[in-house]
């Protein structure tokens, strides 16, 4: 086969061409996609014909015939689940990264890139007030994030005890207990489980879905008290709290709760997906006081900070013990030349795309003023909503809405179903229904820059309407 750059020129303008269609139509269109995945499957399906098919073809096709089925998940009155939209800048960064198709493993083979991605990096501790002197990789999520930070939590701290989990693994190792909260996001228990954890022990949360320090107090006691009956002391400890609960985008108390974990000689890991964020906001900063003392953070630049899929930010703040639970070495992997971990010792993958690149271009974009302006914005238009919603005959707004999450119920748990399936059935806007603290909720995540107050009066008004015909 021989190149033709005739081709690349032809795909990429159909490309250019069909994603600024799908850009512009999102103001207008309906959030909810035309067409379900059995339809969609219906219009793709068929066996792979025998004969190739003009490049440019291929990718016209593609835009034209998936359009039905794309929910508008950019669109300023988008609040499922937590889901952002994409900057300007971190769009066109994340095509440059595709088209310069770089293997963003080693920091020699691609030095661009890796620089890129160390600035990008270097720009979020300070933006998120953790220490300059942590490790960051970038991975595919916050799940990834969160095996990502307690790998070397488990290295760590069985290290101390004497045993070398890389050559023993875990197969008879000395205990450690795992305590979570009630509240904690499922993402957490799947990192706990791909570790070789099982299920952590679970601490209860109040009605905002915050773990209960004096629970915690206990839980830590407990764990100390059995572990000296045992003759096995010091117990190793990892506790996970949260930053930004999926319901109420409450906050964990992190002061108090990693300082009593601390005493313990515990392990800290902060699951932030989404509410880390809410550090880089002077006026948020307080209801995260003490986050910096954690021992590992996982969040996601692919929520609040608004570049396209897929990036989310994996944080360790003692140098090398990432590395030692998850970098390599091997002799076809010749390294740069320095003690600068690789990328590729800082996260599970080996080879990746530089997903870090869009991250520098959205902070790029924002300035510092900028980011701190995305995030209060979507608090301000998640107070509003909160707001007017709640004016509404029967409704009530279920959690104190300290950032970007509101819950509501219309009543008894069949009403917000059914108000929530009018909803999601006119699909001018989206939201999603959940189950909150044993009720039935109809959930919303303001995560997209570009919600407006007209978005959210639009947005009100199509909850009115659901209300009206249930
Ligand atoms: C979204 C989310 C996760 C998982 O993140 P992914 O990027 O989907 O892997 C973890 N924790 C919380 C609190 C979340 O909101």
């Amino acid at each position: 086969m021989t190149a033709n750059p005739d081709d690349f020129h032809a795909a990429l303008t159909r490309a250019s061409a069909g994603a600024l269609e799908w850009i512009d139509s999102i103001p207008d269109r309906k959030v909810a996609p035309s067409a379900n995945v059995n339809e969609m499957h219906a219009v793709f399906a068929g066996p792979l014909q025998d004969s190739p098919t003009d490049p440019a073809t291929v990718v016209d096709e593609l835009a034209r015939l998936a359009e039905p089925g794309l929910m508008a998940m950019p669109s300023g009155r988008f609040f499922g689940w937590v889901i952002g939209g994409t900057l300007p800048a971190s769009l066109g960064a994340d095509w440059l990264v595709s088209a310069w198709d770089q293997n963003a493993a080693m920091r020699y083979a691609s030095p661009a890139t890796a620089a890129i991605e160390q600035v990008a990096g270097e720009w979020l501790l300070e933006a998120l007030g953790l220490p300059a002197t942590a490790e960051l990789g970038f991975t595919t999520g916050a799940t990834t994030a969160n095996f990502t930070g307690l790998a070397p939590a488990r290295a760590y701290l069985l290290d101390r005890v004497g045993w070398d989990v890389n050559t023993k693994g875990m197969s008879g190792s000395p205990r450690i207990t795992v305590l979570a909260s009630a509240e904690r996001h499922t993402s957490v228990d799947l990192a706990l489980r791909y570790l070789g954890f099982g299920a952590p022990s679970v601490v209860p949360a109040d009605d905002q879905g915050r773990i209960v320090v004096d629970e915690l107090r206990a839980a830590l006691d407990a764990v100390a008290h059995e572990a000296a009956t045992l003759g096995e002391t010091p117990a190793p400890i990892i506790l996970c709290l949260q930053a930004g609960n999926l319901h109420s985008g409450a906050f964990d108390p992190m002061a108090e709760a990693i300082t009593l974990a601390h005493e313990r000689g515990a392990w800290v890991h902060v699951d932030g997906a989404f509410g880390l964020w809410a550090a880089a906001s002077p006026s948020l900063r307080a209801q995260l006081a003490g986050v910096e003392l954690a021992d590992s953070w996982a969040t996601d630049a692919h929520k609040t900070l608004n570049v396209p899929y897929d990036c989310g930010v994996a944080i360790v703040s003692r140098p090398g013990v990432a590395r030692a639970a998850l970098g390599t070495q091997t002799a076809y992997l010749i390294r740069a030349t320095g003690d600068a971990p690789d990328p590729m010792d800082l996260t599970p993958e080996m080879s990746r795309r530089a997903r870090g690149v869009p991250v520098w271009a959205a902070l790029k974009q924002l300035g510092r003023s900028g980011l701190v302006a995305l995030i209060d914005g979507l608090v301000a238009n998640a107070q509003s909503l909160a707001t007017e919603l709640a004016a509404l005959p029967g409704v009530s707004v279920l959690n104190d809405v300290v950032f970007t999450q509101v819950c509501l119920s219309f009543g008894s748990d069949e009403r917000t179903r059914e108000v929530t399936a009018r909803l999601i059935a006119e699909g001018a806007v989206w939201m999603s229904g959940s189950k909150w603290s044993g009720r039935d909720v109809l959930r919303i995540s303001v995560s997209n820059w570009s919600t407006d107050a007209a978005d959210v009066a639009f947005s009100v008004a199509a909850v009115r309407r659901a209300m009206e015909l249930t």
